[in-house]
């Protein structure tokens, strides 16, 4: 054999008239490197003689080079069809924002804003105060601020008014949200001393009385966002632990978790406590999130008593902790669609969502499904059916929404479980990824954050399904 063939320098690559294109697109140093690596992977093989001279020229590499550019220069963050029938998705953003929020952001990007700065007297202001008002109106609280999420405010919270103290929290309010969020930890970063009460299942008055010490700083109840203690149970109601707090001249935090403005009863969901509920009920600080049940930006809301929140503002760790100017133009606007509850359902993105009705989604189903079949091919079977959709991040965990979706299965019900798996790498490859979830080997569409105005992106991507189904992975 005559010796392999030979890589071309970098320099011939980069003179290639294609190449010289994408430098003058993604820049020299970006399309240098690229070559450089290109070569370095192709090398081992052109060492071992594995590669034709027709491979290694050039011409050949030029778009290998243009490929690796590309990956290098595409956004990492993307938008994806939730599919997946939970409407607050925490690992695919939670909350959609309503257009007035994303108006204001994208303002908020491109001019100065009065983000601290008092308008009335030319002087300094707080960034708290662009939403302090609406958020006093909408809970009934005396003050408000905002952080980044509402770990955060839990964590500040605590830290504020517990730290180096006791907090009693019952056993049966101990919980972990996703992994990282578990109140013992967090009381413990905060530098408060968590004091279990009760059992498990069951916590009584007593148990908070009993606890009362001259280091306890606070009492706090924790909703239960993610799960349900069902059987034989007892909690203390929030109303109830506040009277306990205040005869002993202690106040009461709640962490709602999703906090809720408004009774979603009233649109046929399941009930929730409100934040005015609990403020009402004499919690003297309230935290909840802004991008579950309320639909807004991530942040994480503090209300309640005006000494308590002018405490947990003067913490150092506030400042470490407060949002930007995107997450208060967004929040605004959010929360002042609130003040016109009837408009709500067509304006809150999240509930519009959550209400929509079944007979749409069963219509939309129905429209969909022949052009899924055609997409997928004989070797599949697409069905309709109902399904029931989740409200997401922890809210109401075992209500769920009657809703409809597409159930796609191989046709030959063989090995189910390596063709789903394919079909959903498949969904996930598409130039708008699309994201539903196994089950009963079947992947199931829920249709329920597939609005009107996304059909189309949608159907019109059926195409490279077809294309990736029998591309590489299969
Ligand atoms: C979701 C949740 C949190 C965490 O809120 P983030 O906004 O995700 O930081 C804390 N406590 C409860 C009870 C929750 O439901």
């Amino acid at each position: 054999m005559s010796a392999a063939a030979r890589l071309p320098s970098v320099d011939k690559v980069l003179g290639q008239p294609s190449v010289r294109a994408l430098a003058a697109q993604y820049g020299a140093s970006a399309t240098t490197a690229a070559v450089r690596q290109q070569l370095d992977a192709l090398r081992p093989a052109a060492l071992a003689g594995a590669l034709s001279a027709a491979q290694l020229t050039p011409e050949a590499i030029a778009p290998q080079v243009q490929a690796l550019l590309a990956q290098r220069f595409a956004p990492r963050l993307t938008a994806v069809f939730n599919l997946t029938g939970t409407v607050l998705h925490t690992n695919l953003g939670r909350a959609l924002l309503p257009e007035a929020a994303v108006q204001a952001v994208v303002q908020a990007m491109r001019a100065p804003a009065n983000l601290e700065f008092d308008l009335a007297t030319g002087g300094r202001g707080d960034r708290d105060d662009l939403v302090n008002e609406l958020l006093c109106e909408l809970t009934g609280a005396e003050a408000a601020t905002v952080v980044n999420n509402n770990a955060a405010a839990v964590l500040l919270s605590l830290n504020a008014l517990a730290a180096r103290k006791e907090a009693i929290v019952s056993r049966g309010e101990l919980v972990e949200i996703g992994g990282a969020f578990r109140i013992p930890d967090i009381m413990a970063r905060a530098g408060a001393k968590l004091v279990e009460v009760g059992t498990t299942n069951r916590t009584h008055a007593k148990d908070y009385q009993e606890a009362i010490t001259a280091r306890t700083a606070l009492l706090m109840k924790v909703h239960c966002s993610n799960y349900a203690v069902t059987g034989f149970t007892k909690s203390v109601p929030e109303g109830e632990v506040a009277g306990i707090a205040h005869a002993r001249s202690l106040p009461l935090l709640v962490d709602l978790g999703s906090g809720t403005l408004v009774d979603l009863a009233q649109w046929g969901l399941p009930h929730e406590p409100t934040v005015r509920d609990v403020v009402a009920a004499g919690a003297d600080i309230v935290t909840f999130s802004g991008d579950k049940l309320l639909g807004g930006p991530q942040a994480g809301l503090i209300v309640g008593r005006k000494d308590l929140i002018a405490k947990i503002k003067k913490n150092p760790l506030k400042r470490a902790l407060r949002v930007g100017k995107l997450t208060l133009a967004a929040l605004e606007p959010v929360l002042r669609l609130y003040l016109t509850p009837e408009h709500l359902p067509a304006q809150l993105t999240t509930l519009r969502l959550f209400t929509r009705a079944q007979a749409e989604m069963h219509a939309q189903a129905q429209a969909l499904l022949p052009l899924l079949q055609a997409a997928l091919g004989a070797r599949w079977s697409v069905r309709s059916a109902p399904v029931f959709s989740q409200i997401g991040s922890g809210a109401m965990p075992i209500d769920q929404l009657p809703s409809w979706g597409l159930a796609l299965a191989p046709a030959d019900g063989k090995r189910p479980g390596r063709a789903l798996a394919a079909l959903e790498g498949a969904l996930r490859s598409l130039p708008r990824p699309v994201i539903g979830r196994i089950a009963s080997d079947a992947l199931w569409l829920d249709l329920r954050c597939l609005e009107a105005a996304d059909m189309a992106p949608f159907t019109a991507q059926l195409g490279a399904l077809s294309s990736a189904l029998q591309g590489p992975s299969r």
